[in-house]
């Protein structure tokens, strides 16, 4: 047998009596959400239901048992006993709703999870441009490759070209009737 009481402050507490001890739960926060803190106290078995008050400095719960009078702070950071008797003159006696059972602790209260950070979405490939060679050219048969100013010749062409005329200075293939290179200005 338990019994309830709805805090003012949307908390929950509920008061058990277990053997010789008393549980009292403090359950916040709603389905899904709920957070519950739970704390026994060796009270030794009721005598009469207990009473909860509500005082300028908080929720105490008085339990009654042949051991005598217990006390108990209920505050937002937890339950604590209170050692003494807490003057309950102008306070104000809350209403407890019997119910069949503490709420199972089962399930474990959660933290609401964080929602997870939208993964940044990947930015869409580029497609390949064409690889571009600068000013590079190949032509086979005969094989001659030519990048910028500078070209090869290879293959059965290169004799024929004997007449083929290159720049001493810096190889690129001048013409016989040139005196100067187009590409350095070597005096040929
Ligand atoms: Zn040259």
């Amino acid at each position: 047998m338990a019994y309830k009481c709805n805090l003012s402050n949307g908390q929950q507490v509920y008061i058990e009596n277990q053997g010789m001890q008393t549980v009292v739960t403090l359950s916040s926060g709603g389905p899904g959400q709920q957070q519950q803190a739970s704390t026994g106290f060796q009270t030794g078995k009721w005598t009469v239901v207990p009473t909860l008050f509500k005082t300028s400095s908080g929720v105490i719960l008085r339990i009654e048992s042949k051991q005598g009078q217990s006390f108990v702070q209920l505050q937002a950071g937890g339950i604590s006993t209170i050692s003494g008797t807490p003057t309950l003159s102008d306070a104000e006696v809350l209403s407890l709703q019997q119910v069949e059972a503490t709420p199972s602790k089962s399930m474990p209260p959660m933290e609401p999870m964080k929602p997870m950070e939208p993964m940044k979405p990947m930015e869409p490939m580029k497609p390949m441009e064409p690889m571009k060679m600068g000013d590079m050219e190949m032509k086979m048969n005969p094989m001659q490759m030519r990048m910028g100013n500078m070209s090869m010749e290879m293959g059965s062409s290169s004799s024929a070209t004997s007449g083929k005329r290159f720049c001493p200075q810096c190889g690129a293939p001048v013409q016989t009737s040139d005196r100067f290179c187009s590409s350095c200005g070597y005096q040929l």
